[in-house]
């Protein structure tokens, strides 16, 4: 009994005297009280161990998505914040139906082969789709075809990301566009179906869905994308066979759309309460994974960066937001909402941060701001030295605060080492155990101690 009830005491006496003090505190103090405050700390990692056990496949469309929102509700209202609500979102409602089934015909022999259904994709006939395999490496390769050659056939778009690239995204959004408008240009050249191989550098058995663009029945194909280790398979099997067929069988469905909801907690501004800095990340996750790095570990550091300062007794000046967006991963409804509110709210937005790249370790911040506020965020580049926090550049924000970018919000992108992310991305492999607790925790104190210094100078 003594040995708990004794650090106990120590630890509120702490708290009060940092409550006390804190504004006496230099920088550099209080930057390290927020760096060591979360890797002290485990909540939030043990909230992102049961967001993945308990609301996997958590499409904002799905109930799963719903549920995620009001538990995301109810560990903000734990930490005693000064407002928790959940926010109407209006989003796609996309649905995949059964288990899709693939496989390579070869001589009356049929190799299977893992495949999963495209976001917002129509689907195959009910008995499935059969046809010849005509493959092009990307986009540009299918325009230089006839469409005698594509007609009848499924398009393959085999084109790999490069793995040489050092921003990974770079290779990502190199090879996008033949995911997002594969399908409707193979139907455009007569093809009946499209296959298009998983968007990561890693060879294996793990589909990557994605969206795709929606289109009308007769303007699209139905489409799959194929696990890496497939692709290959197929690619090669091809070589040596051209004449072999593929199958496929989904039963994906575009539903009317639905209500979903994003979750908001806040501490409120004790001097400018109608100005805000959020900090957010997507609180839905494909219906094919458990979504630990994307994006359910940015949701669970935008909570604990609050965390964080009610346990080191920070009130800020301005009103602090925790977003957790809906519907990121569809049609990014909750960003929109949020977005929408501030404007009809008259809502000042002087600061937005998301985390949505996965909670390895963190390098600074890549922001799409005007130079001005390039210049004054990066003038703090020497408090973030010690914790070799070192990226204070002009680049991308993110997808779910994006809208702000209308009333004006400075955009900022939590920069992290991506090396491994598209190994997880919108799969079945993007696990908890893949999350290291202090590269994650260490995320939340980089995205706190920003906020600290924006709120404490203003931007
Ligand atoms: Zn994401």
């Amino acid at each position: 009994m003594k040995k708990i009830f004794l650090p106990l005491v120590l630890l509120m006496s702490l708290l009060s005297c940092k409550n006390d003090n804190i504004h006496r505190l230099s920088d550099e103090e209080v930057l390290n009280l927020i760096f060591n405050s979360a890797q002290n700390s485990t909540i939030a990692y043990e909230n992102l161990e049961y967001l993945t056990e308990n609301f996997p496949k958590r499409l904002a469309c799905y109930p799963q998505g719903i549920e995620a929102a009001k538990w995301t509700k109810q560990i903000m209202e734990s930490i005693n914040l000064d407002k928790v609500y959940l926010q109407e979102a209006q989003v796609m409602n996309w649905k995949r139906g059964n288990e899709e089934v693939g496989s390579i015909l070869l001589n009356g022999e049929k190799i299977p082969v893992n495949v999963c259904a495209l976001g917002r994709g129509i689907s195959t006939p009910k008995n499935g789709l059969e046809a010849q395999v005509i493959e092009v490496n990307g986009l540009e390769e299918l325009e230089k075809l006839t469409k005698d050659q594509v007609k009848g056939k499924i398009v393959f778009f085999n084109q790999a990301m490069n793995p040489t690239y050092k921003n990974p995204f770079r290779a990502y959004s190199e090879t996008a566009g033949q995911r997002f408008i594969g399908p409707i240009k193979a139907a455009e050249y007569g093809a009946v179906g499209a296959v298009i191989r998983s968007l990561t550098t890693r060879i294996d058995e793990f589909p990557h869905t994605g969206t795709t663009r929606k289109a009308s029945e007769n303007e699209t194909v139905p489409a799959v994308c194929i696990a890496t280790k497939h692709a290959n398979l197929l690619s090669q099997t091809l070589a040596v066979n051209p004449n072999l067929k593929f199958y496929f069988k989904t039963s994906c469905k575009n539903l009317p759309d639905t209500i979903s909801y994003n979750a908001v907690g806040e501490i409120t501004g004790a001097e400018f309460p109608n100005e805000f800095i959020t900090v957010g990340g997507h609180l839905d996750s494909w219906d094919n994974s458990p979504g630990a790095h994307d994006d359910g570990g940015g949701c669970m550091q935008a909570i604990e960066v609050l965390r964080i300062f009610k346990e080191i007794g920070y009130q800020p000046k301005h009103s602090i937001r925790a977003v957790m967006f809906m519907d990121e991963e569809i049609s990014q409804g909750g960003g929109r909402a949020y977005a929408e509110e501030a404007k009809q709210n008259g809502e000042k937005h002087i600061l937005a941060i998301e985390s949505d790249r996965g909670v390895t370790a963190p390098r600074g911040f890549t922001m799409d701001a005007s130079d001005e506020v390039i210049r004054k965020l990066a003038s703090y580049r020497a408090l973030f030295q010690p914790y070799d926090i070192t990226v204070f550049e002009k680049g991308y924000g993110g997808v779910d605060i994006a809208p702000l970018k209308d009333i004006g919000t400075p955009l900022l992108g939590l920069d992290v080492d991506a090396t491994h992310y598209f190994d997880w991305h919108h799969s079945a492999n993007d696990t908890f155990n893949q999350v290291k607790r202090e590269e994650m925790q260490k995320g939340a104190a980089t995205m706190a101690a920003l906020i600290y210094l924006v709120d404490k100078y203003g931007i």
